[in-house]
């Protein structure tokens, strides 16, 4: 006799994950022996380049490697991390105390809030949003208040309307630019801002910083910790997935506030035995060839941008060139809900975008298109779309 098995209220309070439903359609048709044209997950097409591969085949080599890791990371990762932002952002992380590695930036951002919230503590997210911010505050037993971000203020939250006993019983407050769906970019004048809100409220400032590196037309993503309050109340969650197409690697890691970091590397301690040593190794090469790697892969992505803005803009679209991260964000044209004109465009056209609804309510009448296609793909979307 089988038993009575059934999840918690804790996971039925997520919806399934946006990507996982999105994929079991695009195989239907797959099935079917359809061309899908796929913009729609971001994943970086583009291979991870060559000395960071032939690092890792030589650190596997090395039996050393083979043991279990240090909960925190490498301390030669961690002082890779820190001389890079130091190049990068001016900005001085003791590698000991104020870095740690993790398992890919989602599993630090999933987890943190197991160390910071208590059940029935707020944190703050933005709608629309990467969907694991909801999902960490969810597992922790905290409760999210959705800060929507609005075209008309540049997809940024607007503090100053966030209800006062809101703000007095919130933890945490996630930030994320350059902003994953939206491709919207802040000035380090908003963080300023987001700091000041932060020290009335006594809040955490959790800021993911994935796109750091992808970013077009000379402009460079500032990051938090470039204020000098910035350590003082938060910390920034970093990926070397999307700067240098090693999404299937699962390296990134966290930097900031010497005690916030501490409590996730508690956190860590009892759910992971860290990051494979060898995949740390890679990662320093990476952060060692920086811009020699992430140069040629933001001309790509700014390439392939130009081609779509432009051709989508000739069929009388209306759409802003993003100046950072892989993704347009596009209004839907006419009032169509984002849902119907995804499958819309799926399938009259074979084309893959995402909802914009998907990444939460504010997303509504957006799509989000992912520059993770060759440049020729991209043009055969338009001239499908032409006809
Ligand atoms: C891709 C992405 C991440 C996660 O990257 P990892 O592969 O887990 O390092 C985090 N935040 C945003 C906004 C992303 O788009």
């Amino acid at each position: 006799m089988s038993i009575n098995i059934e999840k918690t209220k804790r996971l039925s309070q997520l919806p399934p994950y946006l990507f996982t439903q999105l994929n079991r359609e695009k195989e239907k048709l797959k099935e079917k022996g359809w061309d899908l044209i796929d913009f729609g997950v971001g994943d970086p097409d583009l291979p991870t380049p060559l000395p960071i591969v032939n690092r890792i085949i030589k650190a596997c080599q090395n039996p050393k490697n083979h043991r279990y890791p240090s909960y925190e990371g490498l301390i030669s990762f961690r002082e890779a991390v820190s001389k890079w932002y130091q190049r990068r952002f001016g900005v001085t992380l003791d590698p000991q105390r104020e870095v740690i590695t993790l398992i890919g930036s989602k599993e630090g951002i999933a987890h943190i809030c197991l160390g910071l919230l208590n059940p029935g503590d707020i944190a703050l997210i933005p709608d629309p949003a990467y969907p694991v911010y909801k999902a960490g505050v969810i597992f922790a037993g905290g409760k999210p208040f959705y800060l929507p971000l609005r075209e008309e203020n540049g997809f940024l939250p607007v503090l100053d309307t966030i209800p006062e006993h809101i703000a007095r019983s919130s933890k945490i407050i996630w930030i994320n630019y350059p902003n994953n769906p939206t491709a919207a970019t802040a000035t380090v004048e908003f963080f300023h801002q987001v700091i000041d809100f932060a020290q009335k409220f006594n809040l955490i400032i959790c800021h993911d910083l994935a796109y750091s590196e992808i970013s077009f037309d000379g402009y460079q993503p500032p990051s938090l910790l470039q204020i000098k309050e910035g350590k003082e109340v938060g910390i920034e969650f970093h990926s070397l997935s999307k700067s240098f197409n090693m999404t299937g690697w699962r390296i990134g890691f966290a930097v900031g506030n010497t005690k916030i970091i501490q409590i996730l590397r508690e956190v860590k301690t009892n759910v992971d035995s860290g990051v494979f040593q060898a995949i740390q190794e890679a990662g320093i090469e990476a952060l060692q060839m920086d811009g020699k790697a992430t140069r040629e892969i933001k001309k790509i992505y700014q390439r392939r941008r130009d081609i779509l803005v432009d051709g989508l803009r000739k069929l009388g679209w209306k759409v802003n060139p993003p100046q950072a991260t892989f993704y347009v964000w596009v209004k839907v044209p006419e009032k169509k809900s984002s849902l119907k004109f995804t499958l819309e465009l799926l399938i009259k056209y074979g084309i893959v975008v995402t909802p914009g609804v998907g990444f939460g309510p504010s997303g509504e009448g957006y799509i989000r298109i992912a520059l993770t296609v060759e440049e020729e793909k991209i043009k055969e979307a338009i001239q499908r779309l032409k006809k």
